[in-house]
């Protein structure tokens, strides 16, 4: 069984409530409590040594990944973080200098965004060192973008480079896109939007799924990091694979952690978008990947060539 199938067995029937908008299933849950002009976004995140970071890790970059990871959840779905709660597992014996150095990164990125953190538990772990948060945030109830929103005819946009971010290290200094997608959502009609975690494909698919429709994607539309370019070798269709096994082009289809934002738009927009993106976020690419379909299924398509891609996402653990 892998993660996505895990997390589908155990949501299934859980309880929600009065107040609960949207429960599991999207990048935040999103909560009304109702006589405000916004909603409450909710969500929670973790890394664990071995898994989201290595020992050769700076302390300081883990505390930015940690947190990093939950804004940019926040981030997907046009809100602002406000609060957040910290739970750390340690071995024992720790580096009380260490852990010192871990919540000195995370509070540098909380002080960026005017994050407060406002509580949280410590305790001891006979495994990995673990670091889990939870953020709350805010949405204006009219701007709260959901990954079911996507409609036939939209066209599929991302932000950045796509691929190479655990080879790179970007995964752990990565800014999250809340900037980036607030604007979006205040000043164009997006129907959908996800960040992309665990690979363009496979969080792709999750917008897919919750929408209900297909998508057709240009392979040379695809923005492939110098990282991915470096570590994957060329871009084509299975020659000059470089580690893993990957080409290029399937390293910024499927490798994860690049926490960029993924959004589809009605396509006359389109001009309209990257022409003033370009005023506001210079520094960062925005660019057309390819359109939403009728029915399902993901296509790629290129020059003489237009295949269903079976290429999944990051899949984190396999069990039985
Ligand atoms: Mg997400």
């Amino acid at each position: 069984m892998n993660e996505l199938e895990l997390i589908e067995r155990l949501t299934a029937g859980l309880p929600r409530n009065a107040s609960t908008r949207v429960g599991c299933g999207d990048d935040c849950a999103v909560l009304d409590f109702g006589g405000m002009d916004s909603w409450i976004l909710f969500k929670t995140d973790a890394v664990v040594s071995g898994v989201h970071f290595d020992s050769v890790a700076a302390p300081e970059a883990v505390g930015h990944k940690a947190l990093g990871r939950c804004l940019s959840d926040i981030a997907a779905m046009g809100g602002w973080p406000t609060h957040a709660l910290v739970t750390i597992g340690l071995p024992v014996p720790f580096d009380v200098e260490w852990v010192q150095r871990v919540y000195r990164g995370m509070q540098a990125m909380a002080a960026e965004y005017d994050v407060a953190i406002v509580g949280g538990e410590t305790t001891a772990s006979p495994g990995a060192m673990f670091l889990s948060l939870a953020v709350m945030g805010t949405v204006p109830r009219d701007r709260c973008l959901l990954r079911s929103g996507a409609r036939p005819g939209d066209a599929i946009l991302v932000t950045g480079d796509l691929g190479g971010s655990l080879v790179s290290g970007r995964h752990l200094t990565f800014q999250p896109r809340l900037a980036e997608a607030r604007w979006l959502a205040t000043h164009f009609e997006v129907h959908a939007m996800i960040d992309l975690s665990d690979g363009l494909a496979g969080d792709l698919r999750q917008v897919l799924k919750a929408s209900g429709v297909g998508a057709e994607l240009l392979a040379s539309a695809i923005p492939i990091s110098a990282a991915a370019r470096k570590a994957g070798g060329g871009v084509g269709g299975g020659e000059r694979m470089g580690a893993q096994g990957k080409t290029a082009l399937e390293r910024a289809l499927t490798d994860g952690e690049d926490f960029e934002l993924l959004f589809t738009m009605p396509a006359s927009d389109v001009v309209r978008l990257t022409d003033t993106w370009r005023g506001q976020f210079g520094g960062l690419k925005v660019g057309c990947i390819g359109r939403i379909i009728e029915g399902c299924g993901l296509h790629l398509r290129g020059v003489g060539f237009n295949r269903s891609l079976d290429l999944d996402g990051y899949v984190h653990f396999q069990g039985t």
